[in-house]
């Protein structure tokens, strides 16, 4: 509550912005029957908690179904190109209205020991609002605005970002688990037939830029690398499967640990998998290839307690050619990826040119 009257000028500001409001949610409520990514229909939602606020940023985190990762997320306002948001389980005050399922309204953030500062946030943060979306009972994420001013946020504010939350988790909900059947349950990373789809999106965009301009800029170029990692039988008949799972879980996290946000992890099947690199030339895939077979062999992992190993992978690299098909890509950075386990494993290759045509 701000600690004395408002003036008249405050009181004209809250009473145009409250007049906005209901435009932004109006707004709103067409653009959320519209067909749109789950990215899009998240940015109306954050769109619109601005305009009802009157904070400067507002977010909003979707989670996976295991509360550990984030599924999705959109932001509006101050300093969009700052680090890309990320959810810690339980951290901060986003993760503790998710644990909790509670809202929160933190009028002075320094003076609340669960708010965590991230670095690279790029915008400042004095006060908070923060609601849990709930679908069916259960936390799928959280809305939140904050102002660089301390208690920015009164009681009405609080109500009209639940009102937001609750209005639009039904289409939020569905979009989500449209997302979810194309990850892979155990590794989080996207399923076998979203490979295929996602592969023909990016080959098609860089083809798009290679019309568009005589130069091949990194625009028109796509790489691949396929990942499969070695002697992973033995984990199993070794450990047995459960910890043969965690490790291909701990694989997962590495390499989206080691990549872009834009890069796209698929599990193609069993200890298989593809990292998709929109905008990415040869030199740049070989150096990523080469941090992740680094980052995964030079040091041991600890997939359960009392069991230490180390666990390698053979990579193999394919840079689009600008006019092969996406099956022909694949074949290349497979036939790569054969002539590094051929050559020893724990090894990165790439593939060789593409015939002239
Ligand atoms: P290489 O270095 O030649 O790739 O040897 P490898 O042992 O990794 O290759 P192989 O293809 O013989 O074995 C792959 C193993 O991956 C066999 C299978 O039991 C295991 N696997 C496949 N999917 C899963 C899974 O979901 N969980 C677990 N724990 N193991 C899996
Ligand atoms: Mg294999
Ligand atoms: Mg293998």
């Amino acid at each position: 509550m701000p600690p004395h009257p408002p003036t008249d000028q405050e009181a004209l500001a809250r009473e145009e912005r409250r007049r906005g409001s209901i435009g932004a949610l109006l707004d709103l409520t067409r653009r959320l029957t519209e067909d749109g990514t789950l990215e899009e229909l998240l940015r109306c939602v954050t769109d619109c908690a601005l305009a009802l606020t009157g904070g400067d940023h507002a977010s909003i985190r979707l989670i996976d179904p295991s509360r550990n990762m984030l599924l999705a997320g959109a932001r509006s306002g101050s300093a969009m190109d700052a680090r890309p948001m990320t959810f810690r389980r339980g951290e901060g005050l986003i993760g503790w209205a998710i644990e909790h399922g509670q809202s929160l309204n933190v009028p002075d953030v320094s003076a609340d020991p669960r708010f965590a500062v991230f670095s690279g946030q790029g915008f400042a943060v004095r006060s908070v609002v923060v609601e849990p979306m709930l679908a069916h009972g259960d936390v799928i994420g959280a809305l939140s605005a904050s102002s660089p001013e301390p208690n920015a946020f009164d009681e009405e504010d609080q109500l009209l970002v639940r009102l937001l939350a609750n209005c639009s988790v039904s289409p939020i909900e569905r979009a989500r688990l449209r997302r979810l059947a194309l990850y892979d349950d155990l590794t989080m990373a996207f399923n076998h037939r979203y490979l295929a789809l996602r592969l023909q999106e990016e080959l098609d965009r860089a083809r798009q830029a290679r019309r568009a301009s005589t130069q091949v800029g990194p625009a028109g170029t796509v790489s691949l690398l396929l990942f499969d990692l070695d002697h992973f039988k033995l984990v199993n008949d070794l450990h047995g499967h459960q910890v043969g799972d965690r490790v291909l879980r701990i694989f997962a996290d590495r390499v989206r640990a080691s990549v872009r946000q834009a890069d796209i992890l698929v599990r193609r099947g069993g200890e298989e998998f593809v990292l998709i690199m929109p905008q990415t030339g040869e030199d740049a895939a070989m150096a990523t290839a080469e941090r992740i077979r680094a980052a995964l062999g030079d040091s041991a992992i600890v997939p359960s307690a009392g069991i230490e190993l180390r666990q390698t992978v053979s990579i193999g690299v394919a840079c689009w050619d600008g006019a092969e098909s996406a099956e022909e890509l694949e074949a290349r950075a497979d036939a790569a990826m054969y002539a590094a386990k051929g050559a020893g494993r724990n090894l990165v290759r790439s593939s060789l040119p593409p015939p002239l045509r």
